[in-house]
């Protein structure tokens, strides 16, 4: 007796092959039991799969999702979007491990870094945990609706040795095998690999670097090569800085280690950038080294107000305006030393700094105004608009969010929606189809549905690849980077994390807001289109009507990974 059967299905079993028609999976104690045609078994469930698609569930090895899974183990919304596996810490921006006293800070830096609300955060994480290894059993005791693999994030690490001075210096050798220490442990109790960041665009409380930005290379190396001693882990980081691809390669290649690069985002005031950093990692895997470089299928919007300018966070002379709130940050926007240095900044910029935004004023839009004689502004850009009233496009925008007491709402379109760059993302060697950070940026980004988008949007609209490749991009070739065991296949011994699906209608809705966050708090969600259930470990978590609505205890947190060889 099997506890289910799903019969007469066209299966995408994830290894890119054709799908076939006809087939049934059948499923016991979690674990997919036979595939074929006409199976004569009986079932304690039977679902007639007929003119509909099945798939392994999806594996999102980008979100943030480390704070919200101690409060919703539903994983809303990547559970409904048929997401199986979860990879959290992400650019080591982890909440494990703390102690008590950095538990503020740390919650602070999330706020800034990550666009998570502090009152979210404070009313919502439950911090039964200090180590990274009882961070784990936390998530286990709780119960939670998909699997989960997390990473061992750097900046915790350093706001746990270095406390105060995280942010502020360098380690010392001392401080620097501490940390490999913990990483150790880590990787004994079951870490996917460590996570860092050198992002500029990476800021924290009061605009302080993210701590891992300020690591040097020796702390870099050692702790990297802490993470391989046990020959199993990927290391992933969110390039910059120091960080470009020859220095990781020289560094993967001392370490032994795969690793996955982010974010490679199409930016077009830097139009040759991601393709020429995916094309070093591809020369770098012709030299045996194991990189790859992430990238997304979404266009990246990004809407914000004056009180927190997430776009221009990654100029320096925008730094004043992060420590500043209220009345003082009106006055340092109106100040003309202020907006001269970023006028300059933005129009000289450091050598080698690369930044989100470099000046395309035509890509920021003022998407909604509060006052009556300002709605003619209203979906038009910014840099079109100064023109037309004789001003330089940086007093524009001011002037305009000063008027309003910083209440305006702005859209930056800044990264990655030019679709006949990105198609060339999408299909390169290098790369791994992933970054929906979600669980993040929760008033601006509503990424979690990413992988229906790439079968819908890319494969079926656009053709940009054929939906066995698209399928397998998102479940089998994932599972083998990360080496996550017998998952992303739907073969005979495998998890039974499944997708049913139809490949005319799926997709993504258009984002609308949702006030369920703790506190009654919003954030953009979307719900899935073209969906008929999501199992994972052979339980329903959702019949893909909008908001996960099956078991929630249904994930495991992974462990055991694979080693490299
Ligand atoms: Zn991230």
């Amino acid at each position: 007796m099997q506890d289910l059967i799903i019969r007469n299905v066209n299966l995408f079993d994830g290894s890119g092959s054709e799908s076939i028609n006809g087939t049934d999976v059948a499923v016991k104690d979690g674990k997919i039991t036979q595939v074929g045609r006409a199976l004569g078994l009986d079932a304690a469930e039977v679902i007639d799969g007929t003119g509909k698609s099945l798939m392994p569930g999806i594996i999102d090895t980008h979100t943030h999702y480390d704070a919200q899974i101690t409060w919703d183990p539903t994983v809303t919304p990547s559970s409904a979007h048929g997401v199986t596996t979860v990879l959290i810490g992400n650019c080591g921006f982890t909440i494990a491990p703390s102690k008590p006293a950095d538990r503020e800070l740390l919650m602070k830096n999330l706020t800034q870094v990550e666009g998570m609300s502090l009152d979210v955060l404070r009313e919502g994480i439950n911090w039964d945990f200090e180590s990274f290894e009882e961070y784990l059993a936390m998530i286990e005791r709780q119960g939670v609706a998909v699997n989960v693999g997390a990473f061992i994030g750097h900046s915790a690490l350093r706001n746990y040795v270095l406390g105060d001075d995280a942010s502020k210096r360098v380690a010392t050798p001392a401080e620097v095998e501490a940390m490999a220490h913990l990483i150790r442990n880590g990787m004994k109790a079951g870490a996917i690999g460590f996570a860092t960041s050198y992002s500029p665009q990476h800021n924290g409380w009061g605009g302080i670097p993210m701590p891992s930005r300020i690591a040097d290379e020796f702390e870099f190396t050692e702790l990297v090569k802490a993470m391989g001693e046990a020959g199993k882990g990927v290391f992933m980081i969110t390039k910059g800085g120091i960080a470009n691809v020859a220095f990781l390669e020289k560094v993967a290649a001392e370490a032994g280690c795969p690793m996955m690069i982010a974010a490679i985002l199409h930016n077009s005031t830097l139009p040759d950038l991601a393709l020429s950093d995916l094309n070093e990692i591809k020369a770098a895997r012709a030299r045996g080294i194991e990189l790859y470089g992430q990238v997304a299928c979404t266009p990246i919007t990004y809407d914000f107000t004056l009180a927190g300018a997430y776009p221009f966070e990654g100029i320096q002379a925008w730094n004043p305006a992060m420590k500043l709130q209220g009345e003082e940050l009106k006055m340092l926007l109106a100040s003309n030393e202020f907006r001269n240095a970023v006028k300059n900044e933005i129009e000289n910029p450091p050598a080698g700094i690369r930044r989100l935004f470099n000046g395309d004023w035509h890509k920021i839009e003022v998407l909604m105004t509060t006052q009556e004689q300002h709605r003619k502004y209203d979906q038009r850009n910014v840099g079109e608009l100064a023109a037309a009233e004789g001003k330089h496009p940086l007093d524009f925008l001011l002037d305009l969010g000063l008027a309003e007491n910083l209440a305006t709402e702005f859209t930056a379109m800044l990264l990655n929606s030019d679709e006949d760059e990105i198609q060339k993302l999408l299909v390169h060697d290098a790369a791994s189809v992933a970054l929906s950070d979600a669980g993040a940026h929760l008033t601006f980004i509503c990424d979690a549905g990413f992988g229906l988008h790439l079968m819908g949007h890319w494969t079926r609209d656009k053709g940009i690849m054929t939906l066995p490749q698209a399928v397998h991009e998102l479940t089998a070739k994932p599972a083998r980077i990360f080496r996550i065991p017998k998952r992303g296949l739907i073969a005979e011994g495998y998890f039974a994390d499944l997708l049913l699906f139809d490949p005319a209608t799926v997709g993504r809705s258009a984002r609308y807001k949702v006030h369920d966050l703790p506190g009654g708090n919003s954030r953009l969600h979307t719900d899935p289109l073209g969906v008929f259930g999501v199992w994972v470990n052979g339980k329903k978590i959702s019949d893909g009507k909008g908001q996960a609505n099956g078991d929630h205890k249904a994930g495991m947190v992974i462990r055991d990974f694979e080693h490299w060889s």
